[in-house]
């Protein structure tokens, strides 16, 4: 059937997360069809009328996926304290509401994926999903291939662990190295913390890949949608 309980169609809607969207019911902030509800369990359906603080949500809720090329010095946040320009600053206009699936670094470029969906969201950026985040990175320093197989038994740094990196020394230039990064984690800053570690000071960090999602020829400051069989495939 088309029913759904009211706090997870809040969360579908990217709105906020389940928790979050019964504490919005719980504050009288939400609307059914004109009236104000005080039950997360109230089911709903598509056609049902939903308003938070009088505004309308959105009607089709299903889940929506896009891949974007995020530019460097874009700040992975809706609003930035210091004002710095953020990802969705940078998005088309006709772009729905969404979410980010995790952060990249200001400096950092290349793949995130934005969904509607803010259990996804939540969901795909768990280091548990054990997905591959493949980078490509230059950085300021000198290296060898045998160092960085080390990082293949994982790191700890400051008491953090970080899990097993395979990295390869694509090539060396002037004082810079090229490498190619696949790591199975996205804790904080890890690139640039397990790098500068071997001594190494990351100046450029593209995204290449996140689990089956890849960057591809995508333009810079672009979205593309994932769409139908590929997206339930993957997912
Ligand atoms: N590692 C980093 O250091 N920065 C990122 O943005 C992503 C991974």
């Amino acid at each position: 059937t088309d029913t759904m309980r009211i706090a997870r169609r809040l969360a579908r809607a990217g709105i906020a997360s389940r928790r979050d969207a019964e504490g919005m019911i719980a504050d009288g902030r939400v609307k059914v069809n004109g009236k104000l509800i005080d039950s997360p369990a109230l089911d709903v359906k598509a056609s049902d009328r939903i308003e938070i603080d009088g505004t309308p949500l959105p009607a089709s809720e299903r889940t929506r996926l896009w891949l974007f090329h995020k530019p460097a010095g874009t700040v992975t946040t809706n609003k930035d304290p210091e004002g710095r320009p953020t990802v969705f600053d940078r998005l088309p206009d006709d772009m729905p509401r969404v979410l980010t699936v995790g952060r990249l670094d200001i400096n950092t470029e290349g793949l995130l994926l934005l969904t509607n969906d803010g259990g996804l969201s939540r969901v795909l950026e768990l280091p548990s999903t054990g997905w591959l985040r493949r980078y490509r990175v230059r950085a300021h320093g000198e290296i060898n291939q045998a160092r960085l197989d080390e990082l293949a038994q994982g790191i700890a740094i400051d008491g953090v662990f970080y899990g097993a990196i395979e990295a390869v020394l694509d090539r060396e230039q002037g004082h810079n190295v090229w490498l190619t990064l696949g790591l199975r984690e996205g804790k904080n800053r890890e690139v640039k913390k397990v790098l500068g570690h071997l001594g190494l000071e990351v100046n450029r960090l593209i995204r290449l890949s996140f689990g089956p999602f890849q960057l591809g020829d995508l333009a810079e400051g672009a979205v593309r949608e994932v769409k139908g069989r590929t997206l339930r495939d993957q997912l």
